[in-house]
């Protein structure tokens, strides 16, 4: 046990969840690569908690950072500052909403509680629809929406919340069934849950399942469950926290696999957009974001320093299209894994998008959920070289594979092969 993580013992509470058994102090970065105290070097494939959107100790973000610092940190957000006016103009330009308004918070949590605040405030409603295995924060309002029951410290709730079914679907009774009967599926289920109760203000989902195992339901659902949620005024709010930025290779959001339904009401984001840096935020047509009609900040939300950090990030992210790189580093790496999990008996799925990849693994010969597995395994990893996340849902058994969108083919390969040591191990 080092004597950080001996220390920390003593002073931070026992449900922070660490994932090593000896946990990792990390001490510094470059590009694709950390290094721990004791100066080994790692492959990133986790991109921090996929918060290193482009790459460790990026130039650009350095020098902006380190030059805003040199100005002024934090002035107050109840003053205007020019960068997170940029940052407002750019994010609305690309969200795709009409009439966007930007409202910046310090984390993706924040940013749910705000979208929830902005929902029910203006449907006069406390009841919101969320999907099965779920995580949207650790607030008390966004942990009444999380449906991930090993996320869920508590089960008192300030929210009314109705679980829906559509975010997973690797076991049970859908597992099955080809997209339009799943689709089909999901919907009756939504339909049969409206006909059952009161207003509803919205529902929140994540375009692909984070926490919850890297799970995408099929390209269009969320446009099928707008149909429905639109007869109903319900208001539709895409946790894009984990899926924005292009991401997942093909689009630059992850409600645009479901684009038919347009944009969401809201959009919330937070992890990459800072490389790092602490940046949330709520995108939404004026009429919803103007619907608070009390005085409302957030002392830290929109820092200069934040802003430009997102500002710098943002461009070098476009003027680079990592989105590009996402698509098609992406799609060799889940090919590589995919022929690696073909002759593991432990993989049972390797699914993904862009650089937003999840290898599910099972006890062999079965469709048993395998968390011991997934634990060794990055375990494994770790003493290889390489650092990657694990999710899921009740059970932790899938590992997920996230790394900053400027990942090189050569790293790409690199990352897959102590990937497939560290399976052989197991
Ligand atoms: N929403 C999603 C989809 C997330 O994955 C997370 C964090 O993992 C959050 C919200 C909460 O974000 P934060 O940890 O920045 O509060």
């Amino acid at each position: 046990m080092t004597d950080l993580y001996a220390r920390h013992k003593a002073v931070i509470p026992d449900w922070v969840s660490l994932y090593y058994q000896d946990p990792i102090e990390i001490t510094h970065g470059e590009g694709r690569h950390v290094w721990d105290a004791d100066g080994k070097r790692y492959l990133d494939f986790f991109g921090g908690i996929l918060t290193t959107m482009t790459a460790h100790a990026l130039p650009e973000v350095t020098k902006a950072v380190s030059e805003q610092a040199a100005r002024i940190i934090h002035s107050s957000t109840l003053y205007l500052n020019r960068p997170m006016v940029e940052l407002a103009e750019r994010v609305a330009h690309l969200s795709g909403i009409p009439d966007a308004r930007v409202f910046f918070t310090t984390s993706g949590t924040e940013a749910n509680d705000t979208a929830l605040l902005l929902a029910t405030t203006y449907r006069r409603s406390n009841q919101i629809l969320a999907m099965r295995n779920s995580y949207h924060g650790r607030s008390f309002s966004a942990v009444s929406v999380t449906g991930n029951r090993a996320w869920t410290p508590t089960t008192l709730s300030p929210l009314q919340t109705l679980y829906v079914h559509g975010g997973v679907r690797t076991r049970g009774p859908y597992a099955h069934l080809t997209d339009a009967r799943f689709i089909e599926a999901c919907v009756a289920d939504l339909e049969d849950l409206l006909g059952h109760t009161g207003e509803v203000a919205a529902l929140i989902a994540e375009p692909i399942q984070g926490v919850g195992g890297f799970t995408s339901p099929p390209d269009g659902l969320y446009a099928a469950f707008r149909d429905v949620l639109s007869r109903h005024g319900i208001l539709w709010i895409a946790d894009e926290v984990q899926t924005g930025w292009g991401r997942t290779g093909d689009h630059f959001w992850g409600w645009q696999a479901h684009a038919a339904s347009g944009p969401p009401d809201i959009l919330t984001f937070a992890k990459g957009i800072g490389n790092g840096m602490s940046i949330g935020g709520v995108v939404a047509r004026a009429e919803v974001m103007n619907c608070l009609t009390a005085n409302s900040i957030s002392t830290f939300g929109g820092s200069p320093i934040t802003m430009v950090a997102g500002l710098a990030n943002l461009s070098y992210l476009l003027e680079h299209d990592l989105q590009g790189n996402a698509r098609r580093v992406g799609g060799l790496l889940i090919e590589r894994l995919r022929a690696i999990g073909a002759s593991s008996d432990l993989v049972r799925e390797v699914r993904g998008r862009g650089l937003m990849i999840g290898v599910e693994l099972v006890k062999p010969g079965t469709d048993e959920a395998h968390p011991k597995a997934a634990a060794a395994v990055l375990e494994a990893a770790r003493e290889g070289g390489l650092l990657i996340g694990k999710g899921g849902g009740h059970n932790t058994s899938a590992l997920r594979i996230a790394p900053p969108l400027s990942l090189t083919v050569a790293e790409a390969e690199e990352g897959a092969a102590i990937l497939e040591r560290a399976l052989r191990s197991v």
